[in-house]
């Protein structure tokens, strides 16, 4: 990997765009690759990790979906702190606690996930707005910022602008990190930047076999999915 700042917009998702092979279900990866800091001598090592936690995930797959999710949580810190301890680029990320903005953007999770969501927001009593993801349900990444700036806030974001669910949030959250001003995130002038993104590639492939594997879906539609026909016959 070369040491070069990817620039990227929060637009659409290519799932499981083909590259020599390597399902690429992670835009970042997408983007490095094009932007060359990922070059074609990097991919074969790429395509094994995938393959290996593509094979990990289908063995679990039958397991609660709430354990999953957890399992992904753990894989997904600990490939994030290795880059925090061996990737010099990890040092130029401008995230800092209590920066919300986004907290503001399309966030797109996994089934397993949404049922942890719901567990943990059950047991915490927490509140979540059903009306703001009915009109988040159905935008996408790439027209997320026609929605109303309050309508844009995650259902998690508490009025203090900080994670009701922090130690449980899904795993886009948990590796988006950025090297450019975080305010450029912010979609509250309706206007989507373009912003420079720390991309953690272990991290990148353990998401992407995880969407290959368990799916992904925006997080209105994921957090209460419509019940599957055999639940309703
Ligand atoms: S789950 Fe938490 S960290 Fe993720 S977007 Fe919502 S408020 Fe932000």
């Amino acid at each position: 990997m070369t040491e070069q700042p990817i620039t990227m917009f929060a637009r659409g998702l290519a799932l499981g765009e083909l590259y020599q092979g390597l399902r690429l279900n992670s835009m970042a990866l997408l983007e490095a690759i094009r932007q060359g800091a990922i070059t074609d001598a990097d991919i074969p090592g790429l395509r094994d990790r995938h393959d290996h936690w593509e094979a990990e995930f289908r063995r679990i797959r039958d397991e609660e979906p709430q354990n999953i999710a957890a399992t992904l949580h753990q894989l997904m810190d600990s490939a994030i702190r290795w880059h925090q301890a061996n990737d010099k680029q990890a040092r130029k990320v401008r995230c800092s606690e209590g920066c919300a903005h986004c907290c503001k953007l399309h966030t797109g999770i996994t089934e397993a996930e949404g049922v942890l969501l719901r567990i943990i927001a059950a047991r915490k009593g927490i509140h979540i707005d059903r009306a703001r993801l009915a009109r988040q349900a159905g935008v996408r990444l790439r027209n997320w910022h026609e929605l109303d700036a309050p309508d844009r806030r995650c259902v998690f974001l508490g009025a203090d602008d900080r994670c009701k669910v922090y130690a449980h949030r899904p795993m886009a959250c948990r590796k988006y990190f950025v090297t450019s001003k975080p305010s450029a995130c912010s979609t509250d002038d309706g206007i989507n930047s373009q912003v420079t993104v720390f991309v953690a590639w272990n991290a990148e492939i353990v998401y992407s076999a995880a969407v290959s594997v368990f799916g992904l879906g925006g997080m209105a539609d994921m957090l209460f999915p419509p019940p599957a026909e055999a639940d309703l016959t």
